[in-house]
Protein backbone atom coordinates (compact mmCIF):
# COMPACT_ATOMS: atom_id res chain seq x y z
CA UNK A 1 0.00 0.00 0.00
CA UNK A 2 0.96 3.37 -0.33
CA UNK A 3 -0.07 6.60 1.16
CA UNK A 4 0.18 10.05 -0.39
CA UNK A 5 -1.37 13.89 0.20
CA UNK A 6 -3.13 15.79 -2.26
CA UNK A 7 -2.23 18.72 -1.90
CA UNK A 8 -4.90 20.60 -3.68
CA UNK A 9 -7.31 19.63 -0.78
CA UNK A 10 -5.19 19.71 2.35
CA UNK A 11 -6.18 22.47 4.45
CA UNK A 12 -3.81 21.60 7.28
CA UNK A 13 -6.00 20.06 9.86
CA UNK A 14 -3.49 17.39 10.74
CA UNK A 15 -5.46 14.65 12.11
CA UNK A 16 -2.98 12.34 9.69
CA UNK A 17 0.14 12.96 11.22
CA UNK A 18 -1.56 12.66 14.60
CA UNK A 19 -2.63 9.36 13.67
CA UNK A 20 0.04 8.51 11.57
CA UNK A 21 3.06 10.30 12.25
CA UNK A 22 5.44 7.23 10.87
CA UNK A 23 3.93 8.09 7.78
CA UNK A 24 2.94 11.89 7.59
CA UNK A 25 4.90 15.18 9.09
CA UNK A 26 3.56 18.56 9.03
CA UNK A 27 5.21 20.84 6.28
CA UNK A 28 6.25 24.10 7.82
CA UNK A 29 2.62 25.45 7.20
CA UNK A 30 1.12 22.94 9.10
CA UNK A 31 0.16 20.47 5.45
CA UNK A 32 0.47 16.92 5.81
CA UNK A 33 3.68 15.72 3.86
CA UNK A 34 4.50 11.98 3.08
CA UNK A 35 7.52 10.69 4.94
CA UNK A 36 9.94 9.07 2.65
CA UNK A 37 8.51 7.26 -0.28
CA UNK A 38 4.98 6.74 0.52
CA UNK A 39 5.28 2.77 0.93
CA UNK A 40 3.02 1.91 4.32
CA UNK A 41 5.17 -1.07 6.04
CA UNK A 42 2.78 -4.08 7.50
CA UNK A 43 2.78 -3.06 10.51
CA UNK A 44 1.28 0.87 9.84
CA UNK A 45 -1.53 -0.24 7.77
CA UNK A 46 -3.80 0.34 10.51
CA UNK A 47 -2.72 4.09 10.84
CA UNK A 48 -2.55 4.49 7.44
CA UNK A 49 -6.18 3.73 7.30
CA UNK A 50 -7.41 5.74 10.39
CA UNK A 51 -5.98 8.84 8.53
CA UNK A 52 -7.75 8.49 5.63
CA UNK A 53 -10.71 8.29 7.33
CA UNK A 54 -10.07 10.83 9.20
CA UNK A 55 -9.16 13.58 6.82
CA UNK A 56 -11.69 15.95 6.73
CA UNK A 57 -10.91 17.07 3.44
CA UNK A 58 -10.43 13.58 1.77
CA UNK A 59 -6.73 14.21 0.58
CA UNK A 60 -5.41 11.42 1.84
CA UNK A 61 -5.06 9.05 -0.45
CA UNK A 62 -4.27 5.30 -0.21
CA UNK A 63 -3.01 2.64 -3.09
CA UNK A 64 -3.03 -1.03 -3.10
CA UNK A 65 0.11 -2.24 -4.91
CA UNK A 66 0.92 -5.35 -6.63
S1 LIG B 1 -5.71 15.48 7.95
FE1 LIG B 1 -6.08 15.93 5.80
S2 LIG B 1 -6.38 18.13 5.69
FE2 LIG B 1 -5.38 17.66 7.62
S3 LIG B 1 -3.20 17.87 7.30
FE3 LIG B 1 -3.72 15.74 6.95
S4 LIG B 1 -4.14 15.61 4.75
FE4 LIG B 1 -4.22 17.75 5.31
Amino acid sequence: MRISIDLERCEGHGRCYSLAPALVEPDDIGNGCVVGDGNVPPDQMDNARQAEANCPERAVILEEQD
